[in-house]
């Protein structure tokens, strides 16, 4: 669970039920890399059958076959909100879960879930699954050396939980820049993985406004947004991902992970801080909550 600063409110926590896009955030994907980790290295894909072809990017399943089939797993890896698949051959299988992607491991005897579009048959006694009913995920296979020039990681920023994401990193970067620093935040050419929900978290934690200009910014007050998305994502990787109705963790449970979420859903209610009324505004078609007492 999120800390928050005042320690003093035991309720319920609230969940993300706004009806803002609900899709797997870093933490999410993290924790299903985490989960993941347990059972792919070491294994070998013996069998790839695509059962729907229909993904943001159509699948081809015949090169699918020939670039997995035999093939060893040797690590699992994560950049931004793709899962990294590193094989033995120097490829690397790339899985994006898109809005509402699936993943689990499971035993091979058990009946296919609706809407299940890939299964990688392993030579354990399990198989990994692959749905998705919105259809925005994404699963493709790429050399490794070339993985950083591909045009989807090509424009990548800093991860958000490595070194070279720094409050000197976020000062330098937002030199010039207009834009609000939520929407700076969420840019990925900036940094990658800070999704709506947890921009507005850190940004009630740093005590800044969500509009202000980035720009504006001078670097002690970077250095409290920096510290705020670091504690934002690695609380909720911690906690195991924010519930979402649409996410599920990797070995099929759901509704485990419960994150405080101390502004994103809370329009109306009173800061557990300062007591003043959560407001929300909407940046770039997404909705934004922060807290007039906090944030300025
Ligand atoms: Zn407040």
């Amino acid at each position: 669970m999120l800390a928050h600063p005042s320690g003093a409110d035991k309720r319920a926590p609230p969940t993300a039920t706004t009806g803002d896009t609900r899709m797997p955030e870093l933490p999410e994907v993290e924790t299903i890399r985490r989960g993941l980790e347990r059972f792919l290295p070491g294994r070998r894909f013996t069998r790839v059958d695509v059962h729907d072809r229909r993904l943001r990017t159509p699948l081809r399943p015949a090169a699918l076959r020939r670039r997995l089939v035999g093939r060893r797993v040797q690590a699992l890896k994560r950049r931004a909100k793709y899962l990294l698949v590193e094989l033995d051959d120097g490829s690397v299988l790339v899985l994006h879960l898109g809005m509402s992607g699936r993943l689990s491991c499971t035993a091979a005897e058990q009946p296919l879930a609706p809407h299940t579009h890939v299964v990688f048959r392993l030579d354990s006694e399990k198989e990994l699954r692959f749905r998705d009913h919105r259809r925005f995920g994404m699963l493709f296979v790429v050399r490794r050396e070339r993985l950083d020039r591909h045009p989807r990681f090509a424009h990548l920023g800093p991860e958000p939980l490595e070194a070279g994401f720094s409050p000197g990193y976020l000062f330098e970067r937002s030199r010039g820049v207009r834009r609000p620093v939520k929407n700076f935040l969420m840019d990925a050419a900036v940094v990658v993985g800070v999704g709506n929900i947890y921009a507005s978290e850190a940004l009630h934690r740093a005590g800044v406004h969500p509009n202000a200009a980035a720009a504006r910014l001078r670097l002690p007050r970077w250095q409290r947004v920096h510290a705020a998305v670091r504690h934002t994502l690695e609380s909720a990787v911690v906690a195991g991902g924010t519930t979402l109705n649409d996410f599920h963790s990797v070995d099929g449970r759901e509704g485990e992970f419960q994150v405080q979420l101390d502004v994103y859903g809370r329009e109306g209610e009173a800061c557990r801080r300062c007591g003043r009324v959560i407001r929300r505004l909407v940046q770039s078609g997404r909705s934004t909550f922060y807290c007039p007492g906090c944030q300025r």
